[in-house]
């Protein structure tokens, strides 16, 4: 019989304020083991109503140092603490994780002092700790992970000038997942999703962008709407990821971190997604919060 082997989302947002979707974040569930992958704003918030509990996440991976991937990372700590959590948590991830968990214990480390004297005996001291490994990445997915017939790999991305910037792919029970984190088209990302059973993509439609900037022009913030006009050049865009997919062989096709942040509407997800079964004839979602997805082997490889 399959293993569990689902992507759990978290945060399908962009750093665009929307009332339904938070920041960046998602738990991939293999089995026994439950990996988070980012963790923006609110996203660790929705562990619970997810039906997760936070002090069964023992390792977390980052993609990147945006805030809209990391800001909840202190209240994951503390979530997984306080739910019961006995040993360290394992941190992976590219060059500055140590500095960001650092500071985020640094910040939260009163805290940590205050509940401890509050439940004498109750909350276990290796639970608020977290150990990091950093590794160096490169175009070619490489392995950093495998335990329990899990592996994960990393590879780099181009967000430029975020660097470094990395996607993962898991492999689980003959199944494999491309969580693509934020990065325009390229090369490494087509090598890593080749043959995937389910690629994660960020994703940016140019319209509804364009769109989104004029509403926040004539808003009177023309400062804000400038700023807007450089992000499509570290995104990509829908019609790029559907090529990609396509080009790719991937089986499914989920879009997430979503440009503009749309709220969870029908209408307005179906126009984000316009077009793109003309190229890419596989299934094309878009993820919504607190959403589970399985990862299904592709049924044309
Ligand atoms: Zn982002
Ligand atoms: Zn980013």
């Amino acid at each position: 019989m399959a293993q569990a082997f689902d992507v759990v989302f978290l945060g399908t947002g962009s750093p665009l304020p929307s009332p339904d979707r938070c920041g960046c974040g998602c738990i991939i569930v293999a089995g026994n083991t439950n990996v988070l992958v980012d963790c923006g704003y609110g996203a660790a918030r929705r562990i619970v109503p997810a039906g997760i509990i936070p002090a069964q996440i023992d390792v977390a991976i980052f993609t990147h140092m945006h805030t809209d991937h990391i800001t909840d990372v202190p209240d994951f700590i503390n979530q997984r603490w306080v739910s019961g959590a006995t040993k360290p948590l394992r941190v992976f991830g590219p060059a500055g994780k140590q500095k960001m968990i650092t500071g985020f214990l640094m910040a939260i480390e009163d805290d940590i002092r205050f509940r401890t004297a509050h439940h004498p005996g109750k909350l276990h001291p290796q639970g608020a700790k977290v150990e990091v490994t950093e590794f160096t990445v490169s175009q070619t997915p490489e392995a950093f992970f495998a335990e329990e017939g899990l592996v994960l790999e990393s590879f780099e991305v181009d967000h430029f000038p975020v660097v470094p910037a990395v996607g993962y792919r898991a492999k689980f029970d003959g199944r494999s997942v491309v969580l693509s984190g934020d990065t325009n088209l390229c090369d490494s990302l087509l090598n890593a999703a080749q043959g995937t059973d389910l690629l994660i993509s960020d994703a940016l439609n140019p319209a509804m962008f364009a769109q989104y900037i004029e509403r926040v022009r004539s808003m009177g913030r023309s400062n804000v709407a400038s700023i807007l006009e450089d992000v499509p050049s570290y995104h990509i865009n829908t019609q790029e990821v559907t090529q990609l997919a396509r080009d790719a062989g991937v089986g499914s096709l989920v879009l997430s971190h979503l440009l503009p942040n749309l709220p969870n509407n029908d209408e307005m997800e179906a126009a984000f997604k316009a077009g793109m079964s003309d190229i890419y004839s596989g299934p094309i979602r878009l993820a919504r919060d607190l959403q589970r997805i399985t990862v299904e082997k592709r049924v044309n490889p």
